[in-house]
């Protein structure tokens, strides 16, 4: 039970949230938002309250994968109200921003817009903040640990080497910093074929049940590489919000319970 080790490594807890939880990859592409998305949905319809801050400066996802593309009002001229879909509450830097703008900011920029995404958005009484962070181990990472305490983190990563080798550094990175992990998300596992049903483990099999072992954590579980997921991203509904009941969202379900 995360709760148990709530406020943990970082200083100031964050008004109105009770647990934070970042969902870090070491690659980009491996389904880092995805996963982000339909965890903060499959946790809000087990009754919790759920609110999704899209961290990935360089790259936010979250305004397409949710469909809202409005600017937060504010109240005072300083404080953000955070956006909602599906329930959640949203923040991301892509409401900030054009987003055809590419961001070429340096660390100190990229270190003070967090912080103000983190400490200026009105959050309401969440039980659970989800962060969808950046891919890799930079500022971002570095500034949140130092900053608030994160409960856990999860890390998703696919089957293959070339994306291990990046989570491995991830993991490195939250046990030197003191924030648990919660465990391990394998993404694209295995593909099935939508004409004949053959299912073929195209970026490797079981990469992620060994890296959780390696590093003593929980598997927490697998998705296949389905083209509905990708389809309903893009669409701004994803799969536990628009197929709630498919295999798929029952998956981030049982993801949800072990966090
Ligand atoms: P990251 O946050 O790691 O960069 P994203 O979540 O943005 O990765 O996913 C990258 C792309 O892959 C997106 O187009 C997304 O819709 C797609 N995708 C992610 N997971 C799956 C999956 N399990 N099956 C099919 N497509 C997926």
């Amino acid at each position: 039970d995360i709760k148990a080790h709530a406020v943990q490594g970082g200083t100031q807890p964050l008004k109105n949230v009770k647990n934070i939880i970042a969902v870090a990859s070491g690659k980009g592409g491996v389904g880092k938002s995805t996963t982000s998305v339909n965890l903060a949905l499959a946790l809000q319809q087990e009754g919790a309250q759920v609110g999704l801050l899209d961290a990935d400066i360089y790259g936010p996802s979250i305004p397409t994968m949710l469909g809202v593309h409005q600017k937060p009002e504010t109240k005072d001229g300083k404080s953000m109200e955070p956006l909602s879909a599906y329930g959640l509450q949203l923040m991301s830097i892509g409401f900030l921003i054009n987003p055809d703008d590419p961001m070429i900011w340096r660390g100190p920029i990229v270190t003070s817009t967090l912080t103000q995404l983190l400490n200026e958005t009105n959050w309401q009484s969440l039980d659970y903040l989800i962060i969808d962070l950046p891919p890799g181990t930079g500022d971002v990472q570095l500034t949140l640990s130092q900053q608030i305490p994160v409960t856990g983190s999860v890390i998703v990563t696919t089957p293959q080497e070339v994306a291990l080798i990046d989570a491995r550094k991830g993991l490195r990175m939250f046990e030197k910093v003191n924030i648990p992990v919660l465990g391990v998300v394998e993404n694209m596992s295995t593909h099935v074929c939508s004409q004949c049903g053959h299912e073929e483990a195209i970026f490797g099999e079981n990469g992620g049940q060994k890296l959780a072992d390696q590093f003593k954590v929980p598997f927490l579980g697998a998705l296949p590489l389905d083209s509905q997921i990708r389809a309903q991203s893009d669409l701004g509904a994803p799969t536990v919000a628009a197929m709630p009941t498919s295999g798929a969202a029952q998956k981030y379900h049982d993801i949800a319970h072990q966090v």
